[in-house]
């Protein structure tokens, strides 16, 4: 039945279509068993009459660009966004992990040719950081810093925490569950507005494993509220373990309220954990700064070895650490005038394009990653609202923010660089 009419018989072979130059990314990307398969199903879309013989090529290539994590514009004004993967490295961390993806010497020292400390120049990097930690342990993220130090020191014992710091971090998991996941028991102390030294005070003693001051990084009680500082903590004759969260590693001019490990360190605190990827702008990882023989137990204990990090998270927290300023420093202190002047410019050329748009004012957060409540000044082009679904669909996928019946692409978190990314996507999305 398939005469000489039969659109089937012009279905590209697989032997032409991987010739096609267009292949070549897809197939260095993502390998030819991956490639040869979106080709199979779109051969047979082709063959069921679902698209034309001339589809196949687009169709195929159509579904390979979408596989994989993809690259995203933020333009949403949130610097940390946990559904974007949080903190972009910067190019320095990009180099760093290029470097360290092959064999490397993450445990082996070059000079002597005998085995290393692994992740040494990362710690190296941290001690510089924080001269006030007497020693520094990386692990998967704050979570498992927090899974460590409670193993560690409260398994079976007990871990006094005030009822206002019990959080959930986001996604359903709450930090008192993870805690008692270890088997440490939770003594909750004080109440979610108030907790003075003496409620803590009062819970302290031979069952105590440690005191854990946890940082509110994404929700803030304002009115009447108490919570005692990690100096007065710090007297009670215990560990006092202090979840800072968002990973500043010293203070922040911009974020006056935001704690830092060096200040809680010099304040007495034992032991402080952070996200590495949060406002510290580097890979995913939980950093766990304090005292030599507290961080050194932690790191001889057989969990360790679990949640240790990989060599690519060692060598991007390295080069964030001692690199020039991450994408994340540069969106939290870009001056919003220059930011006003990149919207100015980026909606002109729109507008030149036949493009609606405006620059605004506009005002951009932290995020989840810390800085709750604080409004950072910036500046967005001002496009129509209908344009939000075909930005998301676009190549890259640009998100932005609805606001009063207009989409706002928020130049806070998008790098310089990228203004002409986002103007190229905008023009896309309207064509
Ligand atoms: C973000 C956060 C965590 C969890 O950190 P991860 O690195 O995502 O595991 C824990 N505690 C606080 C206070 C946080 O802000």
């Amino acid at each position: 039945m398939s005469g000489m009419s039969d659109p089937r018989r012009f279905i590209p072979r697989t032997d032409v279509l991987l010739a096609d130059p267009r292949f070549g990314e897809p197939l260095s990307r993502l390998g030819r068993v991956r490639v040869k398969a979106a080709l199979a199903r779109a051969q047979r879309r082709a063959r069921e009459g679902v698209i034309g013989p001339e589809r196949v090529a687009d169709s195929a290539l159509a579904e390979l660009r979408c596989s994989g994590p993809r690259r995203v514009v933020n333009a949403t004004g949130v610097l940390l966004h946990t559904n974007l993967g949080r903190a972009p490295l910067s190019e320095a961390a990009v180099g760093a992990v290029w470097a360290a993806s092959g064999t490397t010497d993450v445990e082996l020292d070059l000079g002597t040719g005998r085995r290393g400390r692994r992740g040494r120049g990362a710690l190296a990097a941290l001690a510089r950081a924080v001269p006030a930690a007497q020693a520094a342990h990386v692990v998967n993220n704050n979570a498992a810093a927090l899974v460590l130090a409670a193993t560690v020191l409260a398994r079976g014992r007990e871990i006094v925490v005030s009822r206002g710091e019990l959080v959930e971090i986001g996604d359903g998991f709450r930090l008192p569950d993870l805690l008692v996941s270890t088997g440490a028991r939770l003594r909750e102390v004080g109440t979610t507005n108030r907790t003075s030294v003496a409620d803590y005070a009062e819970a302290v003693g031979p069952e105590t494993g440690f005191v854990l001051r946890v940082h509110p990084s994404n929700y803030r009680i304002e009115g009447f509220t108490a919570t005692p500082g990690v100096r007065e903590l710090a007297g009670l004759g215990v560990p006092l373990v202090a979840d800072a969260g968002s990973g500043l590693l010293r203070p922040d001019p911009v974020l006056p309220r935001e704690p830092d490990a060096a200040t809680w360190l010099a304040e007495g605190a034992d032991l402080v954990t952070a996200s590495g990827d949060k406002l510290l702008g580097g890979p995913q990882c939980g950093l766990l700064l304090g005292r030599a023989d507290v961080v050194e137990r932690l790191r001889r204990h057989p969990l360790a070895r679990a949640l240790r990090v990989d060599k690519l998270t060692l060598a991007a927290l390295e080069a964030t650490l001692e690199g020039p300023p991450s994408p994340t420093v540069l969106a939290l202190h870009a001056d919003p005038e220059e930011l006003l002047a990149r919207a100015r410019v980026l909606a002109d050329r729109l507008a030149d394009a036949g493009v609606q748009a405006r620059a605004v004012p506009s005002s951009a957060r932290v995020g989840g990653g810390g800085a709750p409540g604080v409004e950072l000044p910036s500046a967005a082009v001002a496009v129509e609202e209908r344009l939000a679904g075909p930005l998301r669909a676009g190549e890259p996928p640009v998100l932005g923010r609805a606001e009063r019946g207009r989409y706002l692409l928020d130049l806070r978190a998008v790098a310089a660089g990228d203004d002409e990314v986002l103007f190229g996507a905008v023009v896309a999305a309207c064509g």
